[in-house]
């Protein structure tokens, strides 16, 4: 059986860290599997949410997101694993919440398309793009 470890940036968003869901969301990683390779707790500032969110900043949907991730603490995590890019967007579920299926983290904890709880790298370049932004030494 082949492998591919990779490595994802994950956030646990304002939302989960003011709701007590933190250490629910981040167990779920851990029992996966997964490695933390690195954790942090920060409070994006504005100048971070627009690089972060660069594709996203000229959508309607942007300035109460970016009002949003600003508002308070927040996770920021390396995870790693075999195929933990996929790996984690299949265990967050769907964007909005209300939509996203049972079992997933949003679809159990979240009835939001904005305060969605977690983060997490689409791809393998947005995966190296986001770990230099956020871990510029990792
Ligand atoms: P994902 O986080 O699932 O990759 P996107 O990259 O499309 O989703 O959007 C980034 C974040 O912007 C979402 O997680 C959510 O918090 C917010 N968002 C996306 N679409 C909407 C929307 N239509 N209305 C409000 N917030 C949104
Ligand atoms: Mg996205």
């Amino acid at each position: 059986m082949s492998s591919n470890t990779e490595r994802s940036l994950v956030l646990i968003k304002p939302d989960a860290v003011r709701r007590g869901l933190l250490g629910e969301v981040l167990s779920r990683f851990e029992r996966k599997g997964l490695v933390v390779e690195a954790l942090e707790l920060r409070t994006m500032d504005a100048a971070l949410a627009d690089q972060h969110y660069a594709d996203h900043v000229d959508k309607p949907f942007y300035p109460p997101l970016k009002e949003f991730m600003t508002s308070g603490p927040l996770a920021a995590l390396i995870l790693s694993g075999d195929e933990v890019i996929e790996v984690v967007r299949a265990m967050i579920g769907s964007t909005d919440g209300r939509k996203a299926a049972a079992g997933t983290i949003r679809g159990d904890f979240s009835l939001s398309n904005r305060e969605n709880l977690v983060h997490a790298s689409d791809s393998p370049e947005s995966a190296k793009r986001e770990i230099d932004l956020w871990f510029p030494n990792r």
